[in-house]
């Protein structure tokens, strides 16, 4: 198979660029080894930053993040929760910092302005009365996986061809250039081989492995970053605490829960990411500091992720949230540019400049457009036959243009329309949409499109009937919910306290019922 553009990488940065790069008339492939979002992407908070958070320590990114706020609340809002941010300084240690936080917003062009703590309280009603100072930012929230999922299918619909589950697993060089790209398939036992003029890396903590197929060295620091999902909405927007950044100084309403996050300690591999009890402890301590009630809300699942930082500083906190592209012209590889470091807020940034480099080397095909494109289009009609006007709009926010079409599947059967996952109002038609596509292998595959099982119940009741969707499109069922449950599990075993020990106690009898052996049952 031959291809003009070779990207590797399926997270937002990779699916950014094969979708920019579409545009501009490349033939692309992109490859991802797992799903669509599974690295950092799909790992992060789902913060749309103002900028405000780097203001102060690291200038470049805040200005970064300033710009792509606006450039994407314009191109992706079906995805994004524009709730705004407030920063609150909530005892003494605030008082220092303020100044020199309106400085950095000011010299950086992040959008800030300091509220009354009445205001604040009235915006957030949960936040802590030690309030001493408010404010208020342009932070919202973008889901990463509706996000990057628009990415790629807009990169297929100009024609690009773009697969998961199929790992890049070596590379053939002659002299200065990657002739031949090996990949390995899922869906296939074969080894199949690529010829690309270019080579995007574009994986993120991974990039050294893939650049060391080349004979290429990048220096990076895997940093993971640790987060925890809280039942519940505990505040309207974004909160976050006033200082430089720390421990558990974020907190994000996403959907139907709170995302409090995050730790930041170097970690041997990009492979080792889970959470641990100790990190989770410290998060929602240092969380409910400013929201008092997250203290008392029920932890339902702990997750991590892992940043690529270039190797430059000791301290993970220390080193620029920026990003970097490398052409490896200058190590000897002609063919090949990586990508590394940035936000998932820049990954537009990150792909415009990725993909002007490829241009450039391929030969001129035009600007890019990403910045004024909308993706995906809009999505005009919400008056879709016996779908709710509810169930219209939440579908809108979850698929864009797309929805129109997974609504006509939910109405055709009455099956369709019945509810697959109650906390996240899922319906099975929605399952089944995806099912009957090529990208969805399992079940995390399936939650990753719908949000099901991403509620408080964490899966228990929709694991079931989302497997009985994926069997009825020739998968084989148990391995599937076996292999979804161990994976859950790294998730569930750091919060299991308080009333998520009881939650778990009632899934794992109800798996039970079913047969079901799987490590979270066996220490019960
Ligand atoms: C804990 C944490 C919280 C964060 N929170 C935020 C936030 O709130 N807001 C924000 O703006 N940014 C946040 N970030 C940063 C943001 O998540 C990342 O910068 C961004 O998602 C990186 O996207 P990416 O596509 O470059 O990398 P990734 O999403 O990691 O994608 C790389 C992909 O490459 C794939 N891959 C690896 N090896 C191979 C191979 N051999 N073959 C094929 N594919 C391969 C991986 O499976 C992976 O999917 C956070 C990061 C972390 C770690």
């Amino acid at each position: 198979m031959r291809c003009e553009a070779l990207v590797i990488g399926g997270g937002a940065t990779g699916a950014g660029i094969a979708r920019d790069l579409s545009m501009r008339g490349v033939e692309v492939i992109l490859l991802e080894r797992g799903d669509f979002s599974a690295g950092a992407t799909g790992r992060s908070h789902g913060m749309l930053h103002s900028g405000a958070r780097y203001a102060v320590k690291d200038p470049d990114s805040a200005r970064e993040c300033a710009i792509e706020n606006e450039v994407l609340k314009r191109i992706a809002p079906f995805c994004i929760e524009d709730t705004g941010g407030i920063f609150l300084g909530i005892d003494d240690s605030y008082a220092s910092y303020l100044d020199t936080f309106m400085k950095g917003c000011s010299n950086t062009g992040v959008k800030a302005e300091e509220i009354t703590v009445r205001e604040a309280m009235e915006r957030e009603p949960l936040i802590s009365p030690s309030t001493r100072v408010a404010v208020s930012v342009l932070d919202a929230y973008i889901d990463p996986f509706f996000l990057t999922q628009a990415n790629v299918a807009e990169a297929r619909a100009m024609g690009a061809e773009v697969r998961n589950h199929c790992e890049v697993a070596g590379m053939d060089l002659w002299e200065d250039t990657v002739m031949e790209v090996r990949i390995r398939d899922r869906r296939s036992t074969s080894l199949n081989v690529i010829k690309p003029e270019m080579v995007v890396n574009a994986t993120g903590a991974w990039s050294s492995r893939i650049a060391s197929m080349a004979g290429l060295e990048i220096p990076i620091r895997v940093d993971k970053g640790s987060l925890v999902i809280m039942d519940g909405r505990k505040v309207n927007g974004l909160v976050n605490r006033l200082r430089l950044p720390s421990d558990g100084d974020i907190i994000v309403p996403s959907h139907s829960s709170s995302i409090v996050g995050t730790t930041c300690d170097e970690v041997p591999s990009p492979d080792d990411c889970v959470a641990t009890i100790d990190e989770v402890k410290l998060l929602i301590h240092q969380a409910a500091e400013m929201v008092p009630s997250i203290g008392e809300a029920r932890a339902v699942r702990a997750y991590a992720g892992i940043r690529p930082l270039p190797a430059e500083a000791d301290e993970g906190r220390d080193i620029s949230r920026t990003f970097k592209l490398i052409d490896h012209s200058q190590d000897g590889v002609v063919n090949m540019v990586s990508i590394i470091g940035g936000k998932l807020t820049t990954y537009r940034l990150m792909a415009e400049k990725a993909s002007d480099l490829v241009i450039e080397k391929l030969g001129n095909r035009g600007k890019c457009r990403t910045a004024s494109q909308e993706i995906g289009g809009e999505c005009s009609d919400h008056e879709f036959d016996l779908i709710s006007d509810l169930q219209a709009g939440r579908m809108a926010a979850k698929y864009g243009a797309a929805c129109r079409d997974i609504a006509v599947m939910c109405s055709r059967t009455l099956r369709g329309r019945e509810l697959l996952c109650s906390c996240e109002q899922v319906l099975r038609g929605e399952a089944e949409y995806f099912a009957q596509t090529e990208d969805v292998l399992n079940i995390a595959d399936l939650l990753r499109r719908t949000r099901a099982g991403m509620g408080y119940c964490q899966s228990g009741m929709c694991v079931t009937r989302s497997l009985s969707v994926l069997e009825e499109s020739g998968g084989d069922p148990l391995p599937l919910v076996q292999d979804f449950l161990e994976e859950r599990w790294k998730g569930i075993q750091p919060v299991l306290f308080d009333t998520q020990l009881r939650q778990e106690l009632l899934k794992v009898q109800l798996f039970k019922s079913l047969s079901l052996e799987w490590k979270g049952g066996e220490g019960h």
